[in-house]
C-alpha cells in the first residue's frame, strides 16, 4: 500500500467520526501518531471549527517533557477546588488506593488514582485500608495475598499526600492526561470536570 493512499484512508476515517469521538482522539489517544496522520487531524478540527486548542493536545501528546513543565501543569490541576468536600484553601495533590475484597467465589481489586485536598486523600487511602482489612483477607488464595500488598500500598500512597509540591502519582495523572490538560489550560470549569470524574 502506498502512502498516498494510506493517508487517504486515515482521512476518510477521520472525516467520518463524530464530533466526540474526534475530540477524544485527539485529547487523549492521540500519542503515537504519524506527523501526517496528526496534521490530519488538525485539519479535521479546522474544517468543523471545533476549538483549536485541541490541536495543541495532540502535540503535547507527542512531546517529551521536562519535570518542571509536568510539573506546570500539575499545578494546573492544584489550584483547582477538592472535587470530593469543595475545598478551595488547600493544594491538591493525588494519591493511589488500593483496595480488596473477597466475595464467596472470587476476590476483587482494584487500584485507582483520585485527586483531592489532603484531608480527602487521607480518607480515601483509610477507607480503602479498612475495607481490605475487614473484606479483603479472607478470599482464598488471592485475599490473603493480596491484602496485605493494598494495605501497604495505601500506607505508602499517605506518604505524600500532604507534600507541598505535585506527588509522584499527580505527575503520572497529569502526564496520562496532557493532551486534555493543554487544552482545557485555560478552562477551569472543563478541568474541575476532569478530575471530578475520577
Ligand atoms: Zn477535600
Amino acid at each position: 500500500m502506498t502512502k498516498g493512499i494510506d493517508i487517504k484512508y486515515v482521512r476518510e476515517t477521520y472525516e467520518r467520526m463524530a464530533d466526540n469521538e474526534l475530540i477524544r482522539i485527539a485529547t487523549r489517544d492521540a500519542e503515537g501518531l504519524t506527523p501526517e496522520a496528526q496534521q490530519v487531524i488538525k485539519e479535521e478540527i479546522i474544517r468543523r471549527k471545533l476549538d483549536i486548542n485541541i490541536m495543541k493536545a495532540v502535540e503535547a501528546q507527542n512531546k517529551t517533557f521536562t519535570l518542571d513543565e509536568i510539573d506546570s501543569y500539575c499545578n494546573l490541576i492544584r489550584n483547582l477546588s477538592c472535587p470530593s468536600c469543595g475545598e478551595t484553601s488547600r493544594k491538591l495533590n493525588a494519591t493511589l488506593t488500593s483496595q480488596v475484597m473477597s466475595f464467596i467465589i472470587f476476590t476483587h481489586w482494584s487500584k485507582k488514582i483520585k485527586i483531592g485536598c489532603p484531608d480527602c486523600l487521607d480518607k480515601a487511602n483509610n477507607n480503602a485500608l479498612v475495607t481490605s482489612i475487614f473484606l479483603g483477607w479472607w478470599g482464598l488464595p488471592w485475599g490473603i495475598i493480596r491484602t496485605p500488598i493494598a494495605i501497604g500500598r495505601n500506607i505508602k500512597s499517605k506518604r505524600t499526600n500532604r507534600v507541598d509540591f505535585p506527588n509522584d502519582y499527580l505527575r503520572q495523572y497529569a502526564l496520562s492526561r496532557i493532551g486534555q490538560l493543554e487544552t482545557y489550560r485555560n478552562n477551569q470549569e472543563q478541568l474541575q470536570l476532569l478530575i471530578s470524574s475520577l
